[in-house]
């Protein structure tokens, strides 16, 4: 079996948590398969719900491993949020990566608590918070309802 890189999620407020290649790019095909446009990878932490962006094209491993976690031992949720730019279409996309046992009710609420004042749509316009656009609130895509 060969060895799968290991990456570090680093949020602003100095927070990590590490996944493997294999989860990454089955984000990432997920959000190619779901959403327009190259995805721009934004994670949101799971300890200061603050959103971040992952420089997913520059990334550089941490590790290696020969058994890489499976993305069937997260919850993985997507939400598509707008922005503040005025007659922009870009979205901003942020991606919760979250334990298995995380309950639904706390996975309904949680978007409602995540500061995205740090990231930015394509065109450099801050992202709107949870709520505040008209996109559709957000869908799981592994370890989903
Ligand atoms: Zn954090
Ligand atoms: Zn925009």
């Amino acid at each position: 079996m060969s060895s799968v890189p290991i990456y570090q999620i680093g949020c602003p407020n100095g927070h990590t948590s590490e996944l493997p290649e294999t989860i990454l790019e089955e984000i990432i095909q997920y959000l190619r398969a779901s959403y327009t446009g190259e995805p721009v990878l934004n994670f949101v932490c799971s300890d200061c719900k603050t959103a971040f962006h992952f420089d997913y094209q520059n990334r550089a491993p941490v590790g290696h491993t020969d058994a890489p976690r499976q993305i069937s031992e997260f919850r993985v949720l997507s939400v598509q949020s707008g922005c503040d730019g005025n007659n922009c279409i870009d979205n901003v996309m942020l991606v919760a990566v979250r334990n298995r046992d995380m309950s639904e009710e706390s996975v309904q609420q949680e978007p409602q608590t995540w500061n995205v004042s740090g990231v930015k749509c394509k065109s450099g316009y801050r992202a709107l918070p949870f709520g505040t656009s008209k996109h559709p609130p957000f869908q799981f895509f592994a370890g989903g309802l």
